[in-house]
């Protein structure tokens, strides 16, 4: 904790669906790209099964879907995130296979992120009410495995090598939702931003207003710490000029 802040120059974000970032991460984000860092926000589904409404069906996918994108880069604007990616596989169906690594591995390579951000693909029951989404861990574990040992290591996936993009290897990768926490970043100056990013996800969240929440969690994560609010991570530190604690 006496640690002085880190800010990563350049900083990759990765995440199964539209929102999950907003609802998770955006107050770190939001402080990183204020200090100068550039921020590429990858959304691995564009969420197009993330509606119940009774009179849609399979046609509607693909409108929701572009909805949806529209939204993630509304809210991306509002944090202050240059570039968004969008690799469209499929949302609720999402495995954590090579495929998908090697398409994270190939964005980190041509990116070349200090940092990455995503979840913890550990992560299965939150408290008693939430069953953690398969895709948020397939994401998340695809994310892991092509930071190590894909990004920085030649000879994986040499078919990267012929489409000229070469080994990069992370400083440190940002885990949300461990139970292992081992950082927490002041978001008190960005939750306002963290939650009008979440606000663009309209489709999601209909009337309801998640400001309380948000809030809510967020003073949870930084009571202990000193901190009015703070977003929680475990933060593995893997390049050898780190210290290694
Ligand atoms: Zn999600």
């Amino acid at each position: 904790m006496s640690e002085i802040e880190y800010f990563p120059k350049r900083a990759m974000s990765i995440h199964a669906h539209p929102d999950d970032q907003e609802f998770t991460v955006a107050g770190t984000l939001a402080r990183w790209v204020q200090a100068g860092c550039e921020l590429v926000s990858v959304i691995v589904t564009s969420g197009e099964a993330g509606s119940n409404e009774p009179s849609k069906d399979a046609g509607y996918k693909p409108d929701l879907a572009r909805l949806r994108e529209a939204e993630q880069s509304s809210a991306n604007a509002t944090i202050g995130i240059q570039e968004t990616v969008f690799l469209h596989y499929p949302d609720g169906e999402l495995e954590p296979t090579l495929e998908l690594r090697r398409d994270l591995t190939r964005l980190i390579r041509r990116y070349k992120p200090e940092a990455v951000v995503t979840g913890d693909p550990q992560g299965v029951f939150y408290g008693n009410g939430y069953i953690n989404h398969p895709d948020h861990r397939a994401a998340a574990q695809a994310a892991l495995y092509a930071v190590f040992p894909s990004s920085e290591t030649r000879l994986i996936f040499t078919g990267l090598l012929t489409e000229g993009f070469e080994p990069h290897k992370i400083k440190r990768l940002y885990v949300h939702g461990s139970e292992k926490s081992d950082t927490w970043v002041d978001i008190s100056t960005t939750i306002e931003m963290k939650i009008s990013a979440l606000k663009k996800h309209v489709s999601q969240l209909g009337d309801w207003d998640p400001e309380k929440m948000i809030r809510e969690w967020a003073a949870e994560e930084g009571k202990e710490h000193g901190l009015e609010y703070a977003e929680a991570f475990k933060v593995m530190k893997l390049s050898e000029e780190e210290d290694r604690g």
